[in-house]
């Protein structure tokens, strides 16, 4: 029965790639589907759909998309081995469909219309109704006539129609194990109260007053597991609630509060306790939905925090008395006092990374404003706009990059503006400075150490690098930056790792450096590595240096030593290197290096520093070391395209890219594991 596999086996030399060679077995898997993304010469999907021990295969090059105008080509390729379906690597260069291959979606399907799979495929009609992480409802796949393998696939009507749903293709839930509908739960609760705080690793959000239940959504049903400190009849509640069944998903399970909205605004729990005993026929009920547990069947809870909440936010919107609303980031003491001013009592702070956990948790705090004078809170602090009032600028008129006619207040205002996003990197983590007094075309020195250790925006720590070195220095907030950037500091350059794990950095760099090189190749170099990283199951991000180069960037446990990091970046910088001989080198000596981009991994080394995403770089063009998606390495990326004059207004049209950076912690051993597999494969190659 391997004549399924034929064409599949013959394009493959098996002794170079991993992918399975694969046997024929009827039984196993008919009500499956994978898509694959695979990062070869262009990027596609694959879609795999298990049927009778084989998986019929589709490539689609544009990939998926809700709206059903969008009809995509999808290109029906060999059958691949049922067993592929769980397969993930790297396929070598050289061989057929190099590049990584990664588990982008996995799930059932149904096939509609006809009764057989074989059947549909000779129709040229296949009806599909997916119940995948990201694939959901209805796709049907149409054979172009001309040509024998050209199909087209679009998203049929049905219920997951609406352009939401395309905000999903972005998330990775690729992971989520499947779960049925729970019976009982009981609700993420908070262990601690607090005083307000500021972190930009929490988020805060209103404390409302009502009544708290899980709601279990299973098509148009729902229905309620009930706090037990509110007598609260259900069937009552569920039809005053109706428009619960008209939430997106299909299957799932919300946390939320019922809560009626008193004359000031706020909740009001005295006024739906009087509803709920009257039975009252009131509008004034509303669902506000704090978390979600089961997307379509799938548990996630743990998914980060803030993905949860990004996917609630999708499902609002339409219905009037469905409540979202998202946490404000990072400063919790300017938001318990906004609203504490608006009469609110108190604020919840939510860890953005943490997972649902039910019951009492440290990820959760209260904080409780009544007893709170909210003059005393905090100083106000301008979030952003046009004047810095944390620092005064000192020579704010001198040209700091003469060609631009840019000032140093120019570049004050600048920081202002980005510090939101710029104060995360500088958290716990000591930082160095070059300092330009006098601009970019002045003197400049390097500083590890402030003379003045009496500052309050600083923190000093010795770390112990030679004896009787005096400390260094961590920068604690935005008047502490501005500070820096008022000494004449143009960009800020910080350790790998933070104070309470001083050994064990938090990310892994590869640093491509062109000196001769063409930009071009920086791009095709730092592609090949991140195709690899992503073949390896890692998340990497990427930024321009500012410079001339580019930094790939794979965030961490802080669990592996300096040695271990450089060893790691090391191995994937020499593999790329030498796959890509012509244009690649991880030669020091620049003579050496031939005009080829320098892959530096010796950045991962203890003491080394990265220069902090978003910082201007000392240049003429006054560039930025800007986040990258990375669809935009392409030929009309350039090194100083992104600069002082115009990067606030790509941020503020694209967000801050790098946004999940530090919150993305993984670990290696897997990883490595996958990489030696495919050195072996490489090497068994090489012959
Ligand atoms: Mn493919």
């Amino acid at each position: 029965m391997e004549d399924y596999f034929q064409k599949y086996i013959l394009k493959r030399n098996f002794k170079k790639t991993p992918e399975p060679y694969g046997t024929f077995n009827e039984e196993m898997g008919s009500s499956s589907f994978v898509v694959h993304r695979h990062d070869a010469r262009s990027l596609h999907y694959d879609l795999r759909i298990a049927h009778k021990g084989r998986l019929i295969c589709w490539a689609i090059p544009k990939g998926f998309s809700y709206n059903q105008s969008e009809k995509h080509l999808a290109v029906h390729t060999e059958d691949h081995p049922i067993q592929y379906i769980s397969f993930e690597g790297i396929i070598p260069k050289g061989e057929y469909g190099a590049g990584s291959m990664n588990i982008w979606d996995i799930g059932t399907y149904k096939l509609m219309k006809f009764e057989d799979f074989d059947a549909a495929l000779l129709k040229g009609e296949v009806k599909l109704k997916f119940s995948g992480r990201k694939l959901l409802g209805e796709w049907h796949l149409v054979k172009l006539k001309k040509n024998k393998d050209e199909w087209l696939i679009f998203k049929a009507k049905d219920a997951y129609q609406d352009k939401i749903w395309d905000n999903l293709l972005t998330l990775d839930l690729s992971l989520q194990p499947e779960a049925g509908m729970p019976d009982t739960i009981v609700p993420m609760r908070f262990k601690s109260v607090s005083n307000p705080f500021s972190d930009p690793e929490w988020g805060f959000e209103i404390l409302h007053e009502g009544l708290r239940t899980i709601c279990i959504k299973n098509g148009k049903a729902f229905n309620f597991i009930k706090d037990e400190s509110i007598i609260a009849d259900n069937g009552f509640l569920a039809e005053r609630l109706s428009f619960i069944s008209e939430i997106a998903p299909e299957r799932a399970v919300i946390d939320g509060i019922i809560i009626s909205i008193g004359e000031n605004g706020l909740s009001s729990k005295k006024i739906l306790t009087q509803i709920i005993l009257d039975k009252a026929p009131s509008s004034n009920l509303y669902f506000y939905m704090l978390d979600i547990l089961n997307f379509e069947g799938y548990d996630i809870t743990t998914l980060p925090y803030r993905d949860r909440k990004y996917l609630l936010s999708l499902m609002s919107g339409k219905i009037p008395r469905l409540l979202f609303v998202d946490f404000l980031k990072g400063n919790g003491e300017v938001f318990s006092q906004e609203v504490k001013k608006a009469g609110v009592s108190a604020v919840l702070a939510k860890k953005l990374d943490s997972p649902y956990e039910q019951g009492e948790s440290d990820h959760w705090k209260l904080i409780d404003l009544t007893n709170i004078d909210i003059s005393d809170v905090s100083e106000p602090k301008s979030k952003t706009g046009p004047k810095p009032d944390a620092v005064r600028v000192t020579n704010p008129d001198k040209f700091f990059f003469p060609d631009l006619s840019l000032t140093k207040k120019d570049l004050v205002y600048y920081y202002n503006d980005v510090a939101e996003l710029i104060l995360p990197y500088l958290k716990d983590r000591p930082v160095h400075i070059l300092r330009f007094p006098d601009g970019i075309n002045g003197s400049s020195f390097y500083q590890k150490h402030l003379p003045d250790e009496q500052d309050d925006n600083f923190e000093f720590i010795t770390v112990q690098d030679k004896e009787g070195e005096p400390p260094y220095f961590i920068c604690k907030n935005k008047s502490g930056l501005l500070h820096l950037i008022n000494l004449g500091s143009i960009d800020l350059h910080i350790w790998f790792s933070r104070k309470q794990s001083l050994e064990y950095p938090d990310w892994i760099a590869w640093d491509l450096d062109p000196k001769q090189a063409s930009f071009f190749d920086v791009i095709k170099v730092a592609k090949e590595i991140g195709k690899i990283l992503r073949g390896i199951g890692l998340t990497s991000f990427v930024k321009t240096s500012g410079k001339s180069g580019l930094h790939i960037l794979v965030p961490i446990q802080p669990h592996y030593t300096y040695e271990q990091t450089r060893m790691f970046s090391e191995s994937i910088g020499r593999i790329v290197a030498n796959e890509n001989k012509s244009i690649a080198t991880v030669e020091r000596n620049i003579e050496l290096r031939k005009g080829r981009v320098y892959i530096d991994f010796l950045q991962n080394r203890r003491g080394q520093t990265l220069v902090v995403p978003y910082a201007v770089r000392p240049l003429p063009a006054a560039s930025i070391s800007m986040p990258l998606e990375w669809d935009e390495l392409d030929k009309n990326l350039s090194t100083n395209m992104f600069t002082l004059q115009n990067a606030m207004e790509r941020i503020s049209r694209k967000g801050d890219i790098f946004q999940n950076f530090l919150n993305t912690k993984q670990t290696l051993e897997a990883a490595i594991q996958k990489l030696d597999a495919f050195v072996k494969s490489n090497s068994s190659s090489g012959q």
